[in-house]
């Protein structure tokens, strides 16, 4: 009865609901955390449901808060949850964290990342962090206030941008999640009852194609520009620009070396224009999902094929979102071809705006 109390008194704020958000926030919800805050402001996608098990099939097309949220009151209606349906930023972090006990890390992307870790040195809050790849995770209980270090002592600098795909593009395997979720919500509930022995000052690395679990023994670095003796970080950065990322407008911008989806209709449907649209994607991905008469040129065989293109041809260069598709943009151009186009948002974004029946993944 005790513990229970002390359960039901706490409350969680989880960054993400997607796949380590889902197990996380549906097992706090069991388990009967008082309140839950849900940041997302992203919309659920087909291709997310094979790991983000808070949303169904008829979630697709729904805000994921909302969808979590019917999800949460269905397993346990005495929760309270709350939604901030906001991108955690630098301007709002601090006024969010600061009403939650706990902060759970569920995010993917590194700017979410280092923000909710320095809200969380600042505002003396448990960060409980987990990140996943492919077959691998990891998780710790950042927390300086209780002795242990914080996310910048393990890695001071983010990688450079494009350096890790995200697990849209790198993939993940769906169960993966699963189990990294269910051991942060594992330390949260450890935290709220202040039971047992808690990660903080460890991380704990999982890999599932072998069934192993590794433990390495983190220190506070006492060089820590944030939770070091001397921090030189008192306050909330641009975390866009720390890591590396281009600020928005210039990413809207009309870039140069792209056409939309609609362009690359147009040179489909009329071959007078006398432009040629390739994909560089790989073989599995062309199995799932294809456009017609558009042939596959693997961005991996590019070095050895690229002889068999013509230097002086117009290309339109698809790809599943349109990232590759510019990475073969600038090695063909490095190989002497003129006229070459990228398809913005690749075959993706033809499924969405052009033809439905083409499979999403
Ligand atoms: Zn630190």
């Amino acid at each position: 009865m005790a513990g229970q109390k002390r359960i039901c008194s706490t409350s969680v704020l989880c960054i993400g609901a997607g796949g380590l958000g889902s197990p996380i926030a549906m097992y706090l919800a069991a388990a009967g955390i008082g309140r839950i805050g849900l940041v997302d402001f992203d919309i659920v996608d087909f291709s997310n449901l094979q790991r983000q098990i808070i949303h169904g099939t008829e979630d697709v097309g729904r805000h994921k808060g909302e969808s979590a949220r019917e999800t949460l009151r269905s397993i346990n209606p005495g929760v309270d949850v709350v939604l901030h349906s906001v991108r955690l930023s630098s301007e709002n972090a601090l006024e969010i964290i600061q009403g939650y006990d706990i902060v759970v890390d569920g995010t993917d992307n590194f700017p979410t990342r280092y923000l909710t870790n320095d809200a969380c040195v600042l505002l003396k809050k448990p960060n409980v962090y987990g990140s996943i790849f492919r077959f691998e995770g990891q998780a710790s209980v950042f927390a300086p206030h209780l002795g242990g270090p914080c996310y910048r002592c393990l890695y001071p600098e983010p990688p450079p941008p494009g350096m890790v795909p995200s697990c849209a593009e790198g993939g993940v395997l769906g169960v993966l999640p699963g189990i990294i979720g269910c051991m942060q919500a594992t330390e949260i509930l450890k935290l709220a009852l202040g039971k047992g022995t808690s990660l903080v000052g460890r991380l704990v690395l999982f890999n599932a194609l072998d069934m192993k679990f590794k433990e390495l023994k983190l220190r506070r670095d006492p060089q820590c520009p944030l939770c070091g003796d001397h921090p030189s970080i008192q306050g909330l950065i641009d975390y866009d620009q720390f890591c590396g990322i281009p600020a928005e407008p210039a990413q809207t911008d009309a870039h140069p070396d792209e056409v939309t989806v609609q362009e690359m209709k147009k040179a489909l449907d009329n071959p007078k224009l006398g432009i040629q649209v390739i994909d560089v994607r790989e073989p599995d991905e062309y199995q799932i999902a294809r456009i017609e008469g558009v042939p596959l040129v693997p961005l991996s065989t590019l070095p050895q094929k690229f002889t068999a293109l013509d230097p002086n041809q117009q290309y339109y260069i698809s790809c599943k979102s349109g990232i590759r598709s510019l990475k073969a943009l600038k090695f063909l151009r490095e190989q002497g071809f003129k006229y070459l186009k990228s398809v913005k948002g690749g075959i993706s974004a033809w499924a969405d705006e052009i033809d439905h029946s083409v499979p999403k993944y």
